[in-house]
């Protein structure tokens, strides 16, 4: 059979599978019964293989069925989420699924950071350390939910025996909380592509989140948030695209710099495809980054059908699903498909 692109019907599968067909591949679309609709209504795939969970995806059955596509891959953040062990996924997969482990596991992610020379928010490692705002992350609380900000090690301590009294987190989480310097400023995710064929960092696309509730704090005025006990919580519900101011660019792309060479020490061949910076940029326009995705982002659906910078690139209409579908196109060229699929 000819290659199909294929990926899982959710998060970025729009992106990805619009690109495919760009640049003239057949496309299939892994989906649960309900979501078929969605990509049907788009008329992005071509073939669909239905599942009941997304984590069929390891059954051996439904990766007969993609071998015999001749499927490749390619992996968003639905495949960290839901199925997690890459090892018993026994299908081409475009990018280094070793960086994709890395980044899932915050001490590895903090070690690759650190390595790459970018400025991070500070890590308390006791919660006594706590000066000035911080921000808790609980191992387990997944997209922001379950994250809250304190100002004390008392603060701290207060919440968090609420949280366990509500049976959100167990005694044990305590001292496995994550926590950080909170950075108040403007959050920046930034998309960047790394392309083995023409060995350059490419930056793709720029967007910020749109959160709940986060984002619709500053509608209830201070006096009800105290009232009431509003929390901000980080669910995902969309994105914006971003431009930034030129002058900022720059640490941009010496963070991607750093983050590509570092990845090459950590996880031969290193960095393959997509990855996001997330950071934010402060009062006197410092950039810190607090995580790293070594994926596709759903932020980049904000750059379909182009952003200003993969226009600026490319002087056509260019995106990450796309991106990543004419890099597989010119490595089959080139017979360099082995540097891109692992
Ligand atoms: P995902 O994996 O989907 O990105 P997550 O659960 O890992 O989510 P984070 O991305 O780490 O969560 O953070 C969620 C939110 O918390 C983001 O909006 C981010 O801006 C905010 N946040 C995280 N760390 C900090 C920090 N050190 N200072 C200020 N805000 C932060």
């Amino acid at each position: 059979a000819n290659i199909h692109i294929g990926t899982i019907g959710s998060h970025s599968a729009l992106n990805i599978l619009k690109g495919a067909k760009d640049e003239g591949f057949s496309t299939v679309c892994i989906c649960r019964e309900r979501e078929k609709k969605v990509y049907e209504s788009f008329g992005v795939a071509d073939k669909f293989v239905i599942v009941s969970d997304y984590s069929d995806l390891l059954d051996e059955n439904i990766q007969e069925e993609l071998r015999h596509l001749n499927t490749i891959l390619i992996p968003h953040g639905s495949f960290n989420a839901y199925i997690g062990k890459f090892d018993s996924l026994l299908l081409p997969m475009f990018g280094n699924r070793e960086l994709m482990i890395w980044e899932t596991d915050r001490d590895r992610q903090r070690e690759w950071l650190e390595r790459s020379g970018v400025r991070m928010p500070k890590k308390y490692s006791r919660p006594e350390e706590i000066e000035g705002l911080a921000i808790v992350k609980y191992p387990g609380a997944k997209g922001g939910k379950g994250y809250f900000i304190v100002s004390s090690p008392e603060e701290f301590y207060e919440i968090s025996d609420e949280m366990v009294k509500k049976g959100l987190i167990g005694e044990e989480d305590i001292k496995n909380a994550e926590i950080q310097e909170y950075i108040l400023g403007a959050n920046i995710y930034f998309s960047f592509f790394y392309s083995p064929v023409y060995g350059r960092v490419e930056l793709i696309a720029v967007d910020r989140r749109y959160e709940s509730t986060a984002d619709a704090l500053g509608k209830v005025p201070a006096k009800e948030q105290i009232r009431a006990n509003i929390n901000p919580t980080y669910t995902v519900i969309g994105n914006f695209p971003v431009v930034l101011r030129e002058s900022l660019l720059v640490q941009a792309f010496e963070a991607a710099e750093g983050i590509v060479e570092v990845s090459k020490e950590i996880a031969y061949p290193g960095m393959v495809g997509a990855f996001c910076i997330e950071s934010i940029f402060d009062e006197n326009a410092l950039m810190y980054v607090f995580e790293i995705s070594a994926r596709i982002v759903a932020g980049t659906n904000v750059g379909i059908p182009t952003s200003p910078y993969s226009y600026i690139l490319f002087g056509e209409n260019m995106y990450m699903g796309r991106r990543i579908a004419r890099e597989i196109k010119l490595a089959a060229e080139k017979d360099m498909l082995g540097e891109l699929i692992y």
